[in-house]
């Protein structure tokens, strides 16, 4: 610290160790070494395929929120980036930014993936993240008020010129968008009509786009999973977030500090509700990924392969030990796993 003295960070348990005894010391230094030997040893997977022993094919993505954290995605040998979180840019400063200053972030991003896809998700403000500039009224319950898309309908240019920028970057990578806390059919109806005027307007103004740009939805609200079947008709692909799904279905505060203990994302009506969403991609053969932090939990890979998940998107450096993961696995054998959750929901 300041006056010198010694101390370990341990970052994986959020724990700082002010002068540590030598047994302590001893053990820190040791972590330090395997953690040094493991990260040489799955950087060996750069340029592999995050494929299973037989075969299939399971995208390894990486989710980020700023230019910064670039870096890491190319460094760590991600295969796209499959959650740009867009209100990073919106956050910590007195007015929204401009189409200018967003479209220089979203070509950089692209352009830097050199044609590997960058889903940007539009902005999800509101609840816990709160930009003084929207002056929002107080809500006695954020997480079930006036969030993400909510905000962009009640701000229509706000919206208009998010989607502007990112069409634009679209001439300079391979860009894909999605739309966050989606619950009915109507708002992804109303979405595509945005977006279509957008790039009408585009047309006429004479500037380059890809008219061909997939646009998404965020699954994230039980509604939107049990409507699954009939999204997945509308929409080019889905991204799980297990965040807000976990926090939804159950009915559970995702940022209470006291009921930690309760938030079970391995609760049987979650993970039931993720085979749900993910058949119903496969039965409209749209692509199907998890950006939650769910995505990287190793103990759950073989499961998301059963359900025929095809990407998982996690933080860049989560990216190898989970192509390590998917390497060592057989889709054949994931099967398996359904019954056990058949019997878990009370189906067989
Ligand atoms: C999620 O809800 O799982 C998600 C990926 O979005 P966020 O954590 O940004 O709400
Ligand atoms: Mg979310």
């Amino acid at each position: 610290d300041a006056d010198g003295r010694e101390a370990v960070v341990d970052g994986k348990n959020g724990l700082v160790i002010l002068e540590p005894d030598e047994s302590t010391r001893k053990q820190f230094l040791e972590k330090l070494r395997q953690d040094t030997e493991r990260k040489q040893l799955v950087s060996l997977l750069k340029g592999k395929p995050s494929m299973t022993k037989d075969g299939v094919k399971l995208l390894t993505y990486a989710n980020i929120g700023r230019l910064d954290d670039l870096d890491a995605v190319l460094s760590n040998d991600a295969e796209g980036i499959g959650l740009f979180r867009t209100e990073f840019l919106f956050l910590g400063r007195d007015t929204p930014p401009s189409e200018e200053g967003q479209f220089s972030v979203y070509r950089e991003t692209a352009a830097r993936m050199q044609g590997k896809p960058v889903v940007f998700r539009t902005l999800d403000i509101g609840s816990d993240k709160q930009a003084p500039w929207l002056s929002l009224p107080e809500e006695s319950n954020p997480a079930l008020g006036m969030r993400a898309i909510r905000i962009c309908f009640t701000h229509p240019s706000l919206f208009r010129t998010q989607l502007r920028a990112l069409y634009r970057a679209s001439a300079y990578g391979n860009v894909e968008i999605m739309f966050p806390m989606i619950t009915s059919l109507w708002e992804v109806q109303k979405i595509k009509e945005i977006a279509a005027q957008v790039r009408e307007e585009l047309l006429e103004e004479g500037v380059a786009f890809s008219p061909s740009l997939p646009l998404g939805i965020m699954i994230e609200t039980p509604a939107a999973a049990m409507l699954s079947g009939r999204l997945a008709q509308e929409v080019d692909f889905f991204s799980i977030g297990t965040n807000d799904l976990t926090q939804y279905t159950l009915a559970l505060d995702r940022q209470h500090p006291g009921l930690g203990d309760f938030f079970d994302p391995y609760h049987p009506a979650v993970l039931e509700l993720l085979r749900i969403i993910a058949q119903n991609a496969n039965r409209h053969r749209i692509r199907v990924g998890i950006c939650g932090e769910l995505a990287a939990d190793l103990s759950l890979t073989e499961t998301f392969l059963a359900f025929g998940i095809q990407e998982l998107s996690v933080p860049p450096a989560a990216v190898l030990p989970l192509r390590e993961k998917i390497r060592s696995l057989t889709k054949e054998r994931s099967s398996r796993i359904l019954e056990q959750l058949a019997m878990d929901c009370g189906r067989s």
